[in-house]
Protein backbone atom coordinates (compact mmCIF):
# COMPACT_ATOMS: atom_id res chain seq x y z
CA UNK A 1 0.00 0.00 0.00
CA UNK A 2 1.30 3.60 -0.65
CA UNK A 3 1.64 5.67 2.04
CA UNK A 4 -0.44 8.57 2.64
CA UNK A 5 0.65 11.59 0.69
CA UNK A 6 2.26 13.64 3.31
CA UNK A 7 4.84 16.62 3.21
CA UNK A 8 7.23 14.77 5.27
CA UNK A 9 6.56 12.52 2.43
CA UNK A 10 6.74 15.15 -0.48
CA UNK A 11 10.13 16.74 0.76
CA UNK A 12 12.76 13.71 0.54
CA UNK A 13 11.41 13.35 -3.39
CA UNK A 14 12.18 17.41 -3.67
CA UNK A 15 15.34 17.48 -2.03
CA UNK A 16 16.68 14.68 -3.81
CA UNK A 17 15.88 16.26 -7.03
CA UNK A 18 17.37 19.30 -5.79
CA UNK A 19 20.73 17.10 -5.54
CA UNK A 20 20.75 17.29 -1.37
CA UNK A 21 21.29 14.85 0.88
CA UNK A 22 20.43 14.98 4.20
CA UNK A 23 23.13 14.19 7.09
CA UNK A 24 20.41 13.18 10.07
CA UNK A 25 20.95 14.42 13.55
CA UNK A 26 19.11 16.20 16.37
CA UNK A 27 17.74 19.23 14.48
CA UNK A 28 14.40 19.30 13.77
CA UNK A 29 12.75 20.71 10.73
CA UNK A 30 9.34 21.41 10.64
CA UNK A 31 6.19 22.88 7.92
CA UNK A 32 4.29 25.62 9.87
CA UNK A 33 1.40 24.21 7.01
CA UNK A 34 0.70 21.00 9.32
CA UNK A 35 2.89 20.81 12.20
CA UNK A 36 4.64 17.73 10.96
CA UNK A 37 8.29 17.24 11.18
CA UNK A 38 10.14 17.06 7.75
CA UNK A 39 13.32 15.82 8.72
CA UNK A 40 16.07 15.95 11.80
CA UNK A 41 19.28 17.19 10.24
CA UNK A 42 23.11 17.20 12.17
CA UNK A 43 23.95 20.80 13.58
CA UNK A 44 27.35 22.31 12.66
CA UNK A 45 29.52 22.71 15.72
CA UNK A 46 31.27 26.08 16.96
CA UNK A 47 34.63 24.20 15.51
CA UNK A 48 33.25 23.45 12.07
CA UNK A 49 32.18 27.24 11.64
CA UNK A 50 35.46 28.22 12.45
CA UNK A 51 36.56 25.54 10.14
CA UNK A 52 34.21 26.96 7.37
CA UNK A 53 35.80 30.96 8.46
CA UNK A 54 39.26 29.68 8.07
CA UNK A 55 38.17 27.94 4.54
CA UNK A 56 36.22 30.93 3.26
CA UNK A 57 39.38 33.21 4.00
CA UNK A 58 41.82 31.06 2.12
CA UNK A 59 39.31 30.76 -0.70
CA UNK A 60 38.87 34.58 -0.66
CA UNK A 61 42.89 34.83 -1.24
CA UNK A 62 42.53 33.09 -4.36
CA UNK A 63 39.19 34.25 -5.69
CA UNK A 64 39.77 37.50 -5.70
CA UNK A 65 42.85 37.38 -7.98
CA UNK A 66 40.02 36.13 -10.20
CA UNK A 67 38.74 38.10 -12.95
CA UNK A 68 35.51 39.64 -11.98
CA UNK A 69 33.98 38.88 -15.39
CA UNK A 70 34.72 35.30 -15.17
CA UNK A 71 33.55 35.34 -11.22
CA UNK A 72 30.20 36.60 -13.27
CA UNK A 73 30.51 33.72 -15.25
CA UNK A 74 30.37 31.43 -12.13
CA UNK A 75 26.86 33.48 -11.08
CA UNK A 76 25.19 32.86 -14.73
CA UNK A 77 26.00 29.06 -13.57
CA UNK A 78 24.39 29.76 -10.61
CA UNK A 79 21.28 31.49 -12.29
CA UNK A 80 20.78 28.79 -14.53
CA UNK A 81 20.81 26.45 -11.83
CA UNK A 82 18.54 28.15 -9.86
CA UNK A 83 16.13 28.48 -13.28
CA UNK A 84 16.04 24.72 -14.08
CA UNK A 85 14.47 24.10 -10.17
CA UNK A 86 12.54 26.95 -9.82
CA UNK A 87 9.55 25.03 -8.97
CA UNK A 88 11.30 23.01 -6.64
CA UNK A 89 12.58 25.32 -4.66
CA UNK A 90 9.55 27.30 -4.76
CA UNK A 91 7.76 24.34 -3.26
CA UNK A 92 9.98 23.94 -0.60
CA UNK A 93 9.93 27.15 0.11
CA UNK A 94 6.30 27.41 0.67
CA UNK A 95 6.41 23.88 2.63
CA UNK A 96 8.83 25.24 5.17
CA UNK A 97 8.14 28.60 5.74
CA UNK A 98 4.51 28.49 4.17
CA UNK A 99 4.08 30.73 1.77
CA UNK A 100 1.23 30.81 -0.72
CA UNK A 101 2.67 28.77 -4.07
CA UNK A 102 3.09 31.79 -6.11
CA UNK A 103 5.35 33.61 -3.31
CA UNK A 104 7.62 30.84 -3.19
CA UNK A 105 8.15 31.22 -7.32
CA UNK A 106 8.48 34.55 -6.55
CA UNK A 107 11.48 34.09 -3.72
CA UNK A 108 13.37 31.97 -6.01
CA UNK A 109 12.34 34.26 -9.45
CA UNK A 110 14.26 37.16 -6.76
CA UNK A 111 16.88 34.93 -6.55
CA UNK A 112 17.59 34.54 -10.30
CA UNK A 113 16.52 38.17 -10.99
CA UNK A 114 19.38 39.50 -8.65
CA UNK A 115 21.96 36.64 -10.37
CA UNK A 116 21.69 38.90 -13.90
CA UNK A 117 21.74 41.57 -12.06
CA UNK A 118 24.87 40.47 -10.35
CA UNK A 119 26.47 39.11 -14.03
CA UNK A 120 25.88 42.78 -15.98
CA UNK A 121 27.64 44.41 -12.89
CA UNK A 122 30.58 42.00 -12.72
CA UNK A 123 31.68 43.99 -15.79
CA UNK A 124 30.92 47.39 -13.99
CA UNK A 125 32.77 47.29 -10.33
CA UNK A 126 33.43 51.30 -11.92
CA UNK A 127 35.55 53.65 -9.89
CA UNK A 128 35.66 57.41 -10.40
CA UNK A 129 38.63 59.37 -12.30
CA UNK A 130 39.23 62.39 -9.96
CA UNK A 131 40.77 65.70 -11.81
CA UNK A 132 44.12 66.71 -9.48
CA UNK A 133 44.89 70.46 -8.61
CA UNK A 134 49.02 68.95 -9.32
CA UNK A 135 50.09 68.89 -12.62
CA UNK A 136 50.94 66.01 -14.40
CA UNK A 137 49.00 63.87 -11.94
CA UNK A 138 46.17 61.80 -12.10
CA UNK A 139 43.86 60.20 -9.33
CA UNK A 140 41.09 57.46 -9.39
CA UNK A 141 39.23 55.27 -7.18
CA UNK A 142 39.48 51.25 -7.40
CA UNK A 143 37.33 48.95 -6.16
CA UNK A 144 39.07 45.71 -3.84
CA UNK A 145 37.20 42.61 -2.51
CA UNK A 146 36.81 42.79 0.89
CA UNK A 147 37.48 39.30 2.56
CA UNK A 148 35.26 36.53 3.92
CA UNK A 149 31.27 38.22 3.75
CA UNK A 150 29.25 36.38 6.76
CA UNK A 151 25.50 36.09 5.67
CA UNK A 152 22.86 35.93 8.28
CA UNK A 153 19.41 35.43 7.05
CA UNK A 154 15.58 35.72 8.57
CA UNK A 155 12.72 33.10 8.28
CA UNK A 156 10.93 34.85 6.24
CA UNK A 157 12.86 35.32 3.30
CA UNK A 158 14.83 31.79 3.84
CA UNK A 159 17.29 31.84 0.45
CA UNK A 160 16.17 35.36 -1.75
CA UNK A 161 18.17 37.58 0.99
CA UNK A 162 21.20 35.23 1.18
CA UNK A 163 21.11 35.02 -2.85
CA UNK A 164 20.89 39.24 -2.83
CA UNK A 165 24.14 39.31 -0.26
CA UNK A 166 26.18 35.99 -2.25
CA UNK A 167 25.53 37.30 -6.16
CA UNK A 168 27.20 40.55 -5.27
CA UNK A 169 29.68 39.43 -2.65
CA UNK A 170 30.79 36.48 -5.27
CA UNK A 171 31.54 38.91 -8.12
CA UNK A 172 32.78 41.72 -5.63
CA UNK A 173 35.71 39.02 -5.25
CA UNK A 174 34.56 38.38 -1.75
CA UNK A 175 34.18 34.38 -0.25
CA UNK A 176 30.55 34.30 1.71
CA UNK A 177 29.85 32.01 5.04
CA UNK A 178 25.78 31.77 5.59
CA UNK A 179 24.19 30.78 8.69
CA UNK A 180 20.56 30.78 7.66
CA UNK A 181 17.19 30.54 9.70
CA UNK A 182 16.70 27.65 12.18
CA UNK A 183 13.40 27.64 10.77
CA UNK A 184 14.57 27.20 7.30
CA UNK A 185 17.28 24.73 7.18
CA UNK A 186 15.83 22.61 4.11
CA UNK A 187 15.09 25.36 1.99
CA UNK A 188 18.83 26.99 2.92
CA UNK A 189 20.61 23.33 2.19
CA UNK A 190 18.96 23.41 -1.23
CA UNK A 191 19.57 26.62 -2.34
CA UNK A 192 23.06 26.09 -1.05
CA UNK A 193 23.34 23.02 -3.40
CA UNK A 194 22.53 24.34 -6.35
CA UNK A 195 25.32 27.17 -5.95
CA UNK A 196 27.80 24.18 -4.93
CA UNK A 197 26.87 22.76 -8.69
CA UNK A 198 27.38 25.77 -10.08
CA UNK A 199 30.51 25.82 -8.95
CA UNK A 200 31.36 21.94 -9.91
CA UNK A 201 30.38 23.42 -13.58
CA UNK A 202 32.06 26.58 -13.61
CA UNK A 203 35.52 24.49 -12.35
CA UNK A 204 35.00 21.47 -14.95
CA UNK A 205 34.97 24.23 -17.45
CA UNK A 206 38.30 25.62 -16.64
CA UNK A 207 37.18 28.15 -13.96
CA UNK A 208 39.12 28.53 -10.84
CA UNK A 209 37.04 28.56 -7.90
CA UNK A 210 38.55 27.43 -4.38
CA UNK A 211 37.11 25.29 -2.33
CA UNK A 212 35.59 27.25 0.65
CA UNK A 213 34.14 30.24 -1.62
CA UNK A 214 30.18 28.97 -0.04
CA UNK A 215 30.39 28.27 3.61
CA UNK A 216 26.86 27.05 5.00
CA UNK A 217 26.31 26.49 8.40
CA UNK A 218 23.23 24.69 9.86
CA UNK A 219 22.32 25.61 13.49
CA UNK A 220 21.14 28.07 15.94
CA UNK A 221 21.82 31.84 16.95
CA UNK A 222 25.45 30.63 18.18
CA UNK A 223 26.96 29.82 14.67
CA UNK A 224 25.61 33.19 14.00
CA UNK A 225 27.75 34.53 16.71
CA UNK A 226 30.76 32.87 15.77
CA UNK A 227 30.49 34.70 12.24
CA UNK A 228 29.88 38.07 14.45
CA UNK A 229 33.01 37.89 16.32
CA UNK A 230 35.47 36.34 14.19
CA UNK A 231 38.07 38.89 12.85
CA UNK A 232 38.47 37.21 9.42
CA UNK A 233 35.16 38.20 8.62
CA UNK A 234 34.91 41.57 6.98
CA UNK A 235 31.24 42.18 6.91
CA UNK A 236 28.52 40.78 8.70
CA UNK A 237 25.30 41.06 6.25
CA UNK A 238 22.44 40.45 9.35
CA UNK A 239 18.54 40.11 8.19
CA UNK A 240 16.68 40.06 11.05
CA UNK A 241 14.84 41.27 14.16
CA UNK A 242 15.66 44.66 15.55
CA UNK A 243 16.72 42.72 18.58
CA UNK A 244 19.21 40.71 16.68
CA UNK A 245 20.54 44.14 15.36
CA UNK A 246 20.94 45.55 18.38
CA UNK A 247 23.56 42.36 19.34
CA UNK A 248 24.92 41.32 16.59
CA UNK A 249 26.22 45.56 15.46
CA UNK A 250 27.82 47.03 18.68
CA UNK A 251 29.80 43.56 18.40
CA UNK A 252 31.31 44.12 14.78
CA UNK A 253 31.70 47.43 15.42
CA UNK A 254 33.62 46.61 18.87
CA UNK A 255 36.22 44.80 16.37
CA UNK A 256 35.97 47.34 13.52
CA UNK A 257 34.24 45.31 11.37
CA UNK A 258 31.53 46.29 8.85
CA UNK A 259 28.42 45.68 9.04
CA UNK A 260 25.28 45.58 6.81
CA UNK A 261 21.76 45.10 9.15
CA UNK A 262 18.48 44.50 7.34
CA UNK A 263 15.80 44.74 10.51
CA UNK A 264 12.38 45.05 11.36
CA UNK A 265 10.05 47.57 9.48
CA UNK A 266 6.76 49.16 11.04
CA UNK A 267 5.70 50.74 7.67
CA UNK A 268 2.76 52.91 6.37
CA UNK A 269 0.47 54.19 3.94
CA UNK A 270 -1.22 57.45 3.74
CA UNK A 271 -4.59 57.77 1.19
CA UNK A 272 -5.40 60.83 0.55
CA UNK A 273 -9.05 62.01 -0.52
CA UNK A 274 -7.37 62.10 -4.28
CA UNK A 275 -6.45 58.35 -4.25
CA UNK A 276 -8.11 56.27 -6.92
CA UNK A 277 -9.92 53.43 -4.37
CA UNK A 278 -9.77 50.57 -6.59
CA UNK A 279 -6.09 50.73 -6.63
CA UNK A 280 -5.28 51.31 -3.45
CA UNK A 281 -7.63 48.63 -2.17
CA UNK A 282 -5.52 46.31 -4.05
CA UNK A 283 -2.09 47.86 -2.84
CA UNK A 284 -3.50 47.83 0.97
CA UNK A 285 -4.59 44.42 0.63
CA UNK A 286 -1.36 43.05 -0.83
CA UNK A 287 1.13 44.97 1.46
CA UNK A 288 -0.77 44.24 4.75
CA UNK A 289 -2.19 40.26 3.93
CA UNK A 290 0.32 38.90 1.83
CA UNK A 291 3.17 36.40 3.27
CA UNK A 292 0.63 36.82 6.37
CA UNK A 293 1.97 39.62 7.17
CA UNK A 294 5.33 38.22 8.01
CA UNK A 295 7.37 40.42 5.15
CA UNK A 296 9.64 43.31 6.66
CA UNK A 297 7.92 45.43 4.18
CA UNK A 298 4.19 44.57 5.53
CA UNK A 299 1.46 47.27 5.43
CA UNK A 300 1.03 47.86 9.63
CA UNK A 301 -0.29 51.30 9.41
CA UNK A 302 -2.55 52.96 7.04
CA UNK A 303 -3.56 57.01 7.49
CA UNK A 304 -6.80 57.06 5.99
CA UNK A 305 -8.20 60.95 4.89
CA UNK A 306 -11.30 61.53 6.93
CA UNK A 307 -13.15 62.41 3.70
CA UNK A 308 -12.88 58.64 2.30
CA UNK A 309 -12.13 56.77 5.63
CA UNK A 310 -16.27 55.46 5.74
CA UNK A 311 -16.32 54.89 1.52
CA UNK A 312 -12.82 53.05 2.23
CA UNK A 313 -12.95 51.12 5.17
CA UNK A 314 -15.74 48.70 4.56
CA UNK A 315 -14.37 47.69 0.85
CA UNK A 316 -10.89 47.02 2.89
CA UNK A 317 -13.06 44.94 5.61
CA UNK A 318 -15.18 43.31 2.60
CA UNK A 319 -12.05 42.28 1.24
CA UNK A 320 -10.48 41.19 5.05
CA UNK A 321 -13.44 39.51 5.58
CA UNK A 322 -13.03 37.22 2.04
CA UNK A 323 -9.71 36.74 2.00
CA UNK A 324 -9.08 32.64 1.99
CA UNK A 325 -6.88 31.53 5.35
CA UNK A 326 -5.82 27.76 5.10
CA UNK A 327 -3.09 25.47 3.00
CA UNK A 328 -0.92 27.99 1.40
CA UNK A 329 -0.32 24.95 -1.28
CA UNK A 330 -3.97 25.08 -2.01
CA UNK A 331 -5.02 27.50 -5.45
CA UNK A 332 -7.25 30.25 -4.05
CA UNK A 333 -5.59 30.70 -0.47
CA UNK A 334 -3.96 33.85 -0.48
CA UNK A 335 -3.31 33.74 3.57
CA UNK A 336 -0.82 30.69 4.60
CA UNK A 337 0.01 29.95 8.82
CA UNK A 338 2.14 32.19 10.58
CA UNK A 339 5.69 30.32 11.14
CA UNK A 340 4.69 29.04 15.31
CA UNK A 341 2.57 28.89 17.88
CA UNK A 342 4.93 31.82 19.18
CA UNK A 343 3.66 34.16 16.11
CA UNK A 344 0.72 33.54 16.59
CA UNK A 345 0.46 33.85 20.50
CA UNK A 346 2.43 37.35 19.44
CA UNK A 347 -0.34 38.37 17.45
CA UNK A 348 -3.14 37.43 19.86
CA UNK A 349 -1.11 39.96 22.31
CA UNK A 350 -0.85 42.81 20.41
CA UNK A 351 -4.43 42.61 19.62
CA UNK A 352 -5.39 42.25 23.64
CA UNK A 353 -3.10 45.70 23.50
CA UNK A 354 -4.65 47.15 20.68
CA UNK A 355 -8.20 46.69 22.80
CA UNK A 356 -6.79 47.81 25.23
CA UNK A 357 -5.56 51.41 24.09
CA UNK A 358 -9.00 51.60 22.30
CA UNK A 359 -8.84 50.11 19.28
CA UNK A 360 -11.86 48.23 17.10
CA UNK A 361 -10.88 44.68 15.89
CA UNK A 362 -12.01 42.97 12.92
CA UNK A 363 -11.05 39.54 12.41
CA UNK A 364 -7.90 38.74 13.70
CA UNK A 365 -9.29 34.94 14.73
CA UNK A 366 -7.20 31.62 15.38
CA UNK A 367 -8.41 29.27 12.87
CA UNK A 368 -8.02 25.70 13.83
CA UNK A 369 -6.67 24.09 10.67
CA UNK A 370 -4.28 21.61 10.00
CA UNK A 371 -2.37 21.50 12.89
CA UNK A 372 -0.11 24.69 12.18
CA UNK A 373 -0.72 28.57 13.84
CA UNK A 374 -3.71 30.12 11.11
CA UNK A 375 -5.27 33.08 11.96
CA UNK A 376 -7.75 35.10 10.07
CA UNK A 377 -5.59 39.18 9.04
CA UNK A 378 -6.74 41.12 11.42
CA UNK A 379 -8.22 45.23 10.90
CA UNK A 380 -7.48 47.63 14.26
CA UNK A 381 -9.50 51.38 14.00
CA UNK A 382 -7.52 52.91 16.38
CA UNK A 383 -8.10 56.76 17.33
CA UNK A 384 -4.11 57.65 17.78
CA UNK A 385 -0.95 56.14 16.97
CA UNK A 386 -0.36 54.57 20.65
CA UNK A 387 0.23 51.05 22.41
CA UNK A 388 1.15 48.21 20.48
CA UNK A 389 0.99 50.39 16.68
CA UNK A 390 4.79 51.39 17.18
CA UNK A 391 5.70 47.84 17.38
CA UNK A 392 6.66 45.56 14.85
CA UNK A 393 4.29 42.44 15.34
CA UNK A 394 5.31 40.02 13.12
CA UNK A 395 2.08 38.97 12.14
CA UNK A 396 -0.92 40.13 9.54
CA UNK A 397 -2.33 43.50 11.59
CA UNK A 398 -3.07 46.67 10.23
CA UNK A 399 -3.65 49.69 12.48
CA UNK A 400 -6.23 51.92 10.31
CA UNK A 401 -5.98 55.76 11.85
CA UNK A 402 -8.03 58.69 10.40
CA UNK A 403 -6.14 61.82 9.45
CA UNK A 404 -7.40 65.71 8.30
CA UNK A 405 -4.22 67.35 7.84
CA UNK A 406 -1.65 66.00 5.92
CA UNK A 407 1.56 67.90 7.31
CA UNK A 408 1.14 66.44 10.79
CA UNK A 409 -0.03 62.98 9.12
CA UNK A 410 3.39 63.18 7.36
CA UNK A 411 5.11 63.97 11.06
CA UNK A 412 2.98 60.86 12.39
CA UNK A 413 3.88 58.71 9.97
CA UNK A 414 7.64 59.18 10.68
CA UNK A 415 7.29 58.92 14.42
CA UNK A 416 8.09 55.53 14.83
CA UNK A 417 11.37 53.84 15.75
CA UNK A 418 11.66 51.84 12.19
CA UNK A 419 12.22 53.36 8.74
CA UNK A 420 11.70 50.56 6.26
CA UNK A 421 9.26 51.24 3.57
CA UNK A 422 6.28 53.93 3.01
CA UNK A 423 3.52 54.87 0.43
CA UNK A 424 0.91 57.26 -0.51
CA UNK A 425 -2.08 56.64 -1.95
CA UNK A 426 -2.68 59.90 -4.24
CA UNK A 427 -3.21 61.65 -7.27
CA UNK A 428 -1.87 65.20 -5.69
CA UNK A 429 1.31 66.23 -7.51
CA UNK A 430 1.88 68.39 -4.66
CA UNK A 431 1.62 65.36 -1.50
CA UNK A 432 3.28 62.78 -3.84
CA UNK A 433 6.34 64.86 -4.28
CA UNK A 434 5.79 66.05 -0.30
CA UNK A 435 6.33 62.64 0.52
CA UNK A 436 9.47 62.14 -1.72
CA UNK A 437 10.90 65.06 -0.54
CA UNK A 438 13.56 65.87 2.98
CA UNK A 439 10.64 66.59 4.69
CA UNK A 440 8.66 63.99 3.63
CA UNK A 441 9.07 60.07 4.22
CA UNK A 442 11.78 59.36 6.43
CA UNK A 443 12.04 55.18 5.17
CA UNK A 444 14.48 53.65 3.45
CA UNK A 445 11.88 52.71 0.28
CA UNK A 446 8.92 55.55 -0.38
CA UNK A 447 6.83 54.56 -2.73
CA UNK A 448 3.61 56.37 -4.99
CA UNK A 449 0.26 54.42 -5.68
CA UNK A 450 1.83 51.28 -4.85
CA UNK A 451 2.48 49.74 -1.18
CA UNK A 452 5.32 49.53 0.51
CA UNK A 453 6.08 45.80 0.17
CA UNK A 454 7.60 43.23 -3.22
CA UNK A 455 10.08 45.47 -4.11
CA UNK A 456 12.63 44.90 -7.35
CA UNK A 457 16.03 43.84 -7.21
CA UNK A 458 16.84 46.69 -9.09
CA UNK A 459 16.66 49.13 -6.33
CA UNK A 460 18.90 48.99 -3.41
CA UNK A 461 16.68 47.72 -0.25
CA UNK A 462 17.09 48.12 3.01
CA UNK A 463 15.71 51.21 5.63
CA UNK A 464 16.83 53.54 8.26
CA UNK A 465 17.00 54.08 11.86
CA UNK A 466 15.73 50.76 14.11
CA UNK A 467 15.83 49.12 10.44
CA UNK A 468 19.55 49.51 10.19
CA UNK A 469 20.71 51.56 7.88
CA UNK A 470 22.03 48.56 5.43
CA UNK A 471 21.39 48.68 1.57
CA UNK A 472 21.52 45.34 -0.44
CA UNK A 473 20.22 44.56 -3.82
CA UNK A 474 20.82 46.75 -6.67
CA UNK A 475 21.83 49.94 -7.57
CA UNK A 476 25.37 50.71 -6.17
CA UNK A 477 24.90 48.64 -2.85
CA UNK A 478 27.81 46.63 -4.17
CA UNK A 479 29.97 48.98 -2.77
CA UNK A 480 29.21 47.42 0.66
CA UNK A 481 30.83 44.21 -0.74
CA UNK A 482 34.05 45.87 -1.68
CA UNK A 483 36.90 48.82 -0.26
CA UNK A 484 37.66 51.60 -1.75
CA UNK A 485 41.22 52.75 -2.78
CA UNK A 486 42.14 56.59 -3.78
CA UNK A 487 45.17 56.59 -5.57
CA UNK A 488 47.32 59.62 -7.18
CA UNK A 489 49.58 59.00 -9.63
CA UNK A 490 52.87 61.38 -10.84
CA UNK A 491 53.64 61.37 -14.43
CA UNK A 492 55.66 64.20 -13.92
CA UNK A 493 58.96 64.98 -12.80
CA UNK A 494 58.25 66.87 -9.88
CA UNK A 495 56.90 66.48 -6.33
CA UNK A 496 54.70 69.04 -6.32
CA UNK A 497 52.70 69.03 -2.73
CA UNK A 498 48.99 69.48 -2.46
CA UNK A 499 47.78 72.39 -0.60
CA UNK A 500 50.63 74.15 -1.97
CA UNK A 501 52.63 73.06 1.21
CA UNK A 502 56.85 73.39 0.89
CA UNK A 503 58.96 70.91 2.49
CA UNK A 504 62.50 71.35 0.72
CA UNK A 505 64.92 69.32 1.90
CA UNK A 506 67.92 70.92 -0.13
P1 LIG B 1 15.50 36.78 14.17
O1 LIG B 1 16.13 38.06 14.55
O2 LIG B 1 14.85 35.98 15.21
O3 LIG B 1 16.59 35.82 13.48
C1 LIG B 1 17.27 36.21 12.30
C2 LIG B 1 18.59 35.46 12.21
O4 LIG B 1 19.50 35.98 13.18
C3 LIG B 1 18.50 33.96 12.47
O5 LIG B 1 19.34 33.28 11.55
C4 LIG B 1 19.05 33.83 13.90
O6 LIG B 1 19.63 32.59 14.16
C5 LIG B 1 20.09 34.93 13.91
N1 LIG B 1 20.41 35.49 15.25
C6 LIG B 1 19.54 35.80 16.23
N2 LIG B 1 20.19 36.39 17.25
C7 LIG B 1 21.50 36.46 16.90
C8 LIG B 1 22.67 36.96 17.53
N3 LIG B 1 22.62 37.51 18.75
N4 LIG B 1 23.84 36.89 16.87
C9 LIG B 1 23.91 36.35 15.63
N5 LIG B 1 22.83 35.84 14.99
C10 LIG B 1 21.64 35.91 15.61
O7 LIG B 1 14.45 37.13 12.99
P2 LIG B 1 13.35 36.20 12.31
O8 LIG B 1 12.24 35.95 13.26
O9 LIG B 1 13.99 35.04 11.63
O10 LIG B 1 12.84 37.17 11.14
C11 LIG B 1 11.84 38.15 11.30
C12 LIG B 1 12.46 39.53 11.47
O11 LIG B 1 13.36 39.81 10.39
C13 LIG B 1 11.43 40.63 11.42
O12 LIG B 1 11.75 41.59 12.39
C14 LIG B 1 11.60 41.23 10.02
O13 LIG B 1 11.16 42.56 9.89
C15 LIG B 1 13.07 41.09 9.83
N6 LIG B 1 13.45 41.10 8.42
C16 LIG B 1 14.04 42.22 7.92
C17 LIG B 1 14.35 42.30 6.58
C18 LIG B 1 14.98 43.53 6.00
O14 LIG B 1 15.47 43.45 4.89
N7 LIG B 1 14.97 44.67 6.69
C19 LIG B 1 14.10 41.21 5.74
C20 LIG B 1 13.52 40.06 6.30
C21 LIG B 1 13.20 40.03 7.64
Amino acid sequence: MRPPMTLANEVPALLARMGVTLTSGALPAHSPITGERLAAIAENSAAEAGAAIDAAQAAFRQWRNVPAPKRGELVRLWAEELRAHKADLGRLVSIEVGKVVSEGLGEVQEMIDICDFAVGLSRQLYGYTIASERPDHRMMETWHPLGVVGVISAFNFPVAVWSWNTALALVCGNAVVWKPSEKANLSALAAHAMLERAIARFNAEGGKAPAGLNGLLIGGRALGEALVDSPKVALVSATGSTRMGREVGPKVAARFGRSLLELGGNNAAIVSPTASLDLTLRGVAFAAMGTAGQRCTTLRRLFLHDSIYDAFLPRLKAAYASVKVGNPLEQGVLVGPLIDQGALDAMQKALAEARAAGGTVHGGEVVQTMGGAYARPALVEMLDQIGPVLHETFAPILYVMKYSDFDATLEKHNEVPQGLSSSIFTNDMREAETFLSARGSDCGIANVNIGPSGAEIGGAFGGEKETGGGRESGSDAWKAYMRRATNTLNYGSTLPLAQGVTFDIG
